[in-house]
Parts: C-alpha cells; sequence; structure tokens
C-alpha cells in the first residue's frame, strides 16, 4: 500500500532535532523572562478579517499566502501567519492596557503561509517572538533589538549582521511611497512581473524583492531615511545611540523595508549569510498604529520574530544534533513474578531521579543484556525468578561488568551514592 507523506511545505521535527529547540526555547525562557517579559498563548485559528485589517491585504502574506477558509458556522476564518495580529487582538479584548503602562508579551508557535517550500522557507514554520506595547520611548526599540541580539548569541549563532532602518510615521511614509513610484514607474517594463504589480498596490515591497534585475533598479531608488519629517529623524538617531552604548553593532541599510503594512519608524533584520538566499533569522520594528488600527486604545509597540527553522538550522550547521540525555539504569527481567516487580522497581527509580528504561521484551538475559549495553547505560538491573523470590536484584555496573545482590529496598540508595551522572530531579532517597 502505498505510505502517506507529510503535506507539501510541512516537516517532521524528530527527536534529534526537538532537542535544538529546546535549548533554544529554555534561553528565551530564560531571557526573555529576565526582562519580565510574559508568555502568551493565543488560537492558531483568527478571524481572517483580523490579518486583513492588521497586515493589510495588499501585502503578499494576506493577498497570496494565507490559509483562509470557512467554517460550518459560516465564519471566515485563517491559519495566522504572523502572530503580532493575535497578540494584539489578545491584548486588546483581555484589556491588558489597564494591567499596567507597558506589556512585556512573547510567544513560541507554529504559523502557516502558502509559499514555494525551499531551505529556510516553508508552509508551516515556528516563529518565536516578542512584543513590548505601551511605550514609544526609543529606549524600548533599543532594549527588544538587545533581546533578540543576546537570545541568538546565546544560543551560539555566528556571523550575524543586524540591519537597521526607520520608514517613519505614516506621512512620511507617504511621502516616501509617492517619490518611489515616481523613480520605478518610467522603468517599470524592467521590473520583474511581481514588482510590476506591486508598483500599484504595494510599492515599497518592491524593494524587497530577490529577483536581480529588480534589486539592481532598487539600487537606484530614493532613500526612505531621506524622507523622515525631523521628529522621526531625532526619534531614529535616539534609537542608535541607544545601540551604540549597548555595543550592539549594526548596518543601516536605507531599502530595509518590512512585509507587513502596520510597521512605522524602526525597521530591522537579523541576517546570517550561512543561510543562503533565506538569510532573515530575525525581522522586527515599531507598530505604532496597529493597537488602534485593531480598535484598541491607541498604543505605541515594537516586537520582532525568530523564524525558529531557520536558527535551528544555523545552530545544526555550527555543532550538528546534541546528544538525548544518556539512559542511566536499564531494568531486565524474565519471568512473571519479577516481570512484574520490574515495573515497580523501574517506576521508583524515575521517581528517585534516574533516567531509567524497562526491556519489555520478555527475551532471553543475553539479548536484554545486548540492549543494555547499545543504550548507554551505567547500571543494569537484573530480576529472575530467584531474585524475585528474595526481594532482590542483581546490578551490574556495565562499564566494568562488575556485578553484585542487593536488596530491592536498597537499590536506591545504593545508586544514589554511586552514581555521578543523573538526567532528571534530583535523586530522592526513597525505598523501593
Ligand atoms: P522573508 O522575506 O524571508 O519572506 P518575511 O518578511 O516574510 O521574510 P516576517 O513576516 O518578518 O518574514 O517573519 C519573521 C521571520 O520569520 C523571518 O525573518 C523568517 O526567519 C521567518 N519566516 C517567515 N516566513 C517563513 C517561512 N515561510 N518559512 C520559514 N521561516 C519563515
Ligand atoms: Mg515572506
Amino acid at each position: 500500500m502505498e505510505t502517506i507523506q507529510a503535506v507539501r511545505g510541512t516537516r517532521d521535527i524528530l527527536p534529534q532535532e526537538v532537542r535544538l529547540w529546546q535549548q533554544v526555547e529554555a534561553s528565551a525562557r530564560e531571557i526573555l523572562g529576565r526582562a519580565n517579559y510574559q508568555e502568551i498563548r493565543t488560537p492558531i485559528l483568527e478571524l481572517t478579517e483580523l490579518f486583513a485589517r492588521s497586515i493589510g491585504s495588499a501585502t503578499d502574506v494576506v493577498g497570496k499566502e494565507m490559509y483562509s477558509f470557512s467554517t460550518r458556522g459560516e465564519q471566515e476564518v485563517s491559519l495566522r501567519p504572523e502572530n503580532t495580529a493575535g497578540v494584539v487582538r489578545a491584548y486588546i479584548q483581555h484589556g491588558l492596557q489597564t494591567a499596567g503602562d507597558v506589556q512585556r508579551l512573547w510567544y513560541c508557535g507554529p504559523m502557516f503561509r502558502y509559499e514555494r517550500p525551499q531551505a529556510g522557507r516553508q508552509r508551516q514554520f515556528h516563529q518565536l517572538g516578542v512584543e513590548l506595547l505601551g511605550s514609544r520611548d526609543p529606549r524600548a526599540d533599543a532594549e527588544v533589538i538587545a533581546l533578540a541580539w543576546e537570545l541568538l548569541q546565546a544560543v551560539g549563532a555566528e556571523n550575524l549582521s543586524l540591519r537597521l532602518n526607520s520608514l517613519g510615521d505614516p506621512q512620511d511614509r507617504r511621502a516616501y511611497r509617492q517619490a518611489l513610484v515616481d523613480y520605478l514607474t518610467p522603468l517599470r517594463e524592467k521590473l520583474d512581473p511581481d514588482s510590476q504589480e506591486r508598483l500599484t498596490r504595494n510599492p515599497l515591497r518592491i524593494l524587497d524583492s530577490k529577483d536581480p534585475r529588480t534589486r539592481e533598479i532598487a539600487e537606484g531608488a530614493p532613500k526612505l531615511p531621506d524622507y523622515l519629517g525631523p521628529e522621526s529623524r531625532a526619534f531614529f538617531e535616539q534609537v542608535q545611540a541607544h545601540l551604540q552604548m549597548l555595543d550592539i553593532p549594526y548596518q543601516l541599510d536605507p531599502y530595509l523595508v518590512r512585509g507587513l503594512d502596520y510597521y512605522t519608524d524602526t525597521a530591522f533584520e537579523i541576517v546570517s549569510p550561512d543561510l543562503g538566499s533565506q538569510s532573515t533569522v530575525c525581522g522586527g520594528g515599531r507598530y505604532d498604529g496597529l493597537v488602534e488600527e485593531l480598535g484598541g486604545p491607541s498604543t505605541p509597540a515594537v516586537g520582532w520574530a525568530v523564524g525558529m527553522e531557520r536558527l535551528v538550522l544555523l545552530l545544526q550547521k555550527k555543532q550538528g544534533e546534541a546528544p538525548p540525555a544518556p539512559v542511566e539504569v536499564y531494568v531486565i527481567s524474565r519471568g512473571a513474578k519479577a516481570e512484574a516487580q520490574s515495573l515497580r522497581i523501574a517506576q521508583a527509580l524515575r521517581q528517585a531521579g534516574f533516567c531509567t528504561e524497562l526491556d519489555l521484551s520478555g527475551s532471553a538475559f543475553g539479548k536484554q543484556f545486548k540492549r543494555a549495553s547499545r543504550s548507554g547505560a551505567t547500571w543494569a538491573v537484573v530480576l529472575g525468578d530467584a531474585e524475585a523470590a528474595a526481594g532482590e536484584v542483581q546490578l551490574k555496573h556495565l562499564p566494568t561488568g562488575q556485578q553484585q545482590t542487593l536488596l530491592q529496598a536498597d537499590l536506591i540508595q545504593y545508586l544514589a551514592s554511586h552514581s555521578g551522572q543523573q538526567c532528571g530531579a534530583p535523586k530522592v532517597m526513597e525505598l523501593c
């Protein structure tokens, strides 16, 4: 029979890779927790209107990439393509703005975009992100950028560079948009087909095109920072001064625009040349208009999202896969009574904090011993009919082959005083 494969653009994250994910998540929990960011988990399914209103219907994400459908109750819903809109919806819905002036939130979870799958680009991917809501202080921008930088350094990503730009306020952006359209219109025929279409719908996005000819043309385009008003300019300068003070290196990139409509002022990306053409590991910026746009009180905000798959790719290239936590004790048994006792002994060992595997095969002792060695365990606990009847076990130290008889009641205490490594909670003195 033909086997069923994972859906195109989705992938399984197998145990050896999951360990890398867990390292990243643990670092994020620690680093963001220390900065008093609270984790939030919002639904994967949201009303389509949420994304149309926030991300903007002229964007590729909403216009072409969303998984949208109507449910039986005739609601138009979409799988979330990103999480800022969901977080802001939750922020408004639960009145989180009343809990204090500033809300610091983080999330991690799957996102969905119907894109052409390739290395570092999938249809189901994961983002880890932060949102700082309720401050227009340029220190907030510097804080979130510093956190992204610290997290990426802490997990061991190398060769990163931070690109920075300012998109100004909506008025600055309108003026720039016009200048860009004026520049590009005579060159329209030379642009790639997607960019030709964007010229009327979403011209800023042309700067983001990956087509080489379009890129060449874009390099002569007017520069966004030249269109900033005095207030946006001063704000941008302060953000930069804070980054300098924090010793965070950055490069100004006058053509950096973000894919989503809601950004204002600060926009940034963290990129790595080691990732080939999908080089952006982290993207973010300020979005002062979004909360109001979604019906909430006027609330400035800034945040970012790291693409987990791309980050994990970087880490895999550098350090390979992390080995699993070793099994410490392997429990071998044969015979009805011994097998019954083995289950209880294995459970007691785990509760005492030893990483324990129980052999369930019921096969000959020799075969079970082979599996014990293959597991990498330090100890084998062996029960046959004689041990079961006497309330004893044979304990074999696998690296040396030394074996001794112990009362079952003494096993845990003995192991606790003779084993260095542990994979679980601190060893608890508990008798079998
Ligand atoms: P790109 O230009 O690479 O399409 P984007 O501007 O669409 O990126 P954002 O919406 O800013 O990306 O998302 C933030 C981060 O999420 C990206 O920098 C990237 O690391 C990751 N990301 C976005 N789309 C995908 C995808 N389809 N597959 C894997 N990771 C993705
Ligand atoms: Mg994209």
